[in-house]
């Protein structure tokens, strides 16, 4: 979506702080809370505005509307790392300075205790840590330019590689709360012991499987204990890894299939989420299948499309959601609870990374048809 015309909003009448607002353009498109879209425009809006306005031209009025913002500049923006916005009429750009001087750096804001204080998977309790965030310079222009494609993805890889809970347990970060096992089921919904699937329950402080009755005890540390017999896996993330692999084995052997009634949800606009009512959501090596609203909407997704899934747990108080789409629509699809259960969405966003890994290797692989080209 293009960024809109600045002076299109000048008081935001439309934009509510809990609205959701698309920032960005094409495949770079974010979605902002409306009270940090508002604070964004309100930066702007007297400084990018004016520069536009002192370039005295038609043309400079029709670039700044067809600008689309870039959201490395918006985050850095809302972080404090550039002080002011220049317009450039023969480039049509917006750029972020410093000083008076052009930064168009690559810059990584990254947060730390932001998921040990909302794990997302709880439903929104909040535990009493403390966050903070490093704003950093990762590449500057210059070494930007300098560097591979190859290279500036490794670079990019290693910036946002972390663990959260590895990170909790070194740094000695305690969570207290007695409510800090609810939710866990959303990720970690197979039971390594009798590897059922769908009967984890996280409540209080203990993960509980109903069809084996194996407990574990999450402690402060956000590390678990089996409460009798072996803990299969202490750390989280290797017990969700655990799942990867559990998930790739049913891809292999053709197993692997989501089958569910969804409520669906339609995001065409900034403006919010149209819910048009109910379908059905299917998921295989074949991709994703969408269909709803009385035979109208029948949406594919081939498992090539996308490296990942946009999988979120009780996403805006509304419910688990598996959200797929193309940059005319975003159908966010809330799988519906059957008999007590309801589909893990991580397990779907698994599944879909496997499938592209897959997706891709095939694709690499050269076919017995092919004849060289010729020079080769
Ligand atoms: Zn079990």
């Amino acid at each position: 979506m293009v960024f809109r015309k600045i002076s299109d909003y000048p008081s935001l009448p439309d934009v509510q702080d809990d609205d959701l607002v698309l920032i960005g353009s094409g495949d770079n498109t974010y979605t902002v809370k409306g009270s940090v879209f508002k604070a964004f425009v309100a930066a702007i809006s007297s400084q990018a505005v004016t520069a536009a306005k002192d370039a005295q031209t038609a043309a400079a009025e029709a670039a700044l509307a067809a600008a689309s913002v870039d959201p490395a500049m918006f985050l850095s923006l809302i972080a404090g790392k550039g002080d002011n916005l220049e317009f450039d009429a023969d480039e049509g750009k917006l750029y972020l300075t410093s000083g008076g001087e052009r930064i168009s750096d690559g810059i990584t804001v990254i947060t730390q205790g932001a998921f040990a204080r909302d794990p997302l998977y709880n439903g929104l309790q909040n535990r009493k840590v403390r966050t903070s965030a490093d704003v950093t310079t990762l590449l500057t222009l210059e070494e930007v330019r300098g560097k591979s494609a190859e290279e500036l993805d490794a670079i990019v890889q290693k910036a946002f590689d972390f663990d959260n809970l590895a990170e909790q347990y070194e740094r000695g970060v305690k969570i207290t709360e007695t409510f800090r096992a609810d939710g866990l089921h959303r990720i970690l919904y197979k039971c390594p012991a009798c590897m059922a699937e769908g009967d984890m329950e996280g409540k209080g402080t203990e993960l509980t499987c109903h069809a084996c009755g194996k407990t574990w005890f999450l402690n402060e540390d956000s590390r678990l204990e089996a409460t009798d017999g072996v803990t299969e896996f202490p750390h989280i993330p290797d017990w969700y890894d655990w799942e990867r692999q559990e998930v790739k084995r049913e891809i292999d052997r053709g197993e692997y299939r989501l089958d569910t009634p969804v409520q669906i949800g339609l995001m065409v606009d900034y403006k919010g989420l149209y819910m048009v009512g109910d379908g059905w959501l299917t998921h295989s090596k074949d991709g994703f299948r969408l269909t709803g609203c009385k035979g109208k909407l029948n949406y594919e997704q081939k498992p090539c499309v996308s490296h990942t899934l946009n999988a979120d747990f009780y996403w805006y108080c509304i419910g688990d959601v598996i959200g797929i789409g193309n940059r005319d629509c975003l159908y966010y699809c809330f799988p519906k609870d059957v008999g007590g259960r309801i589909p893990p969405v991580a397990k779907a966003r698994l599944a879909t990374e496997e499938l592209y890994k897959a997706a891709m290797a095939e694709r690499r692989r050269p076919s017995r048809t092919d004849k060289p080209q010729k020079g080769e």
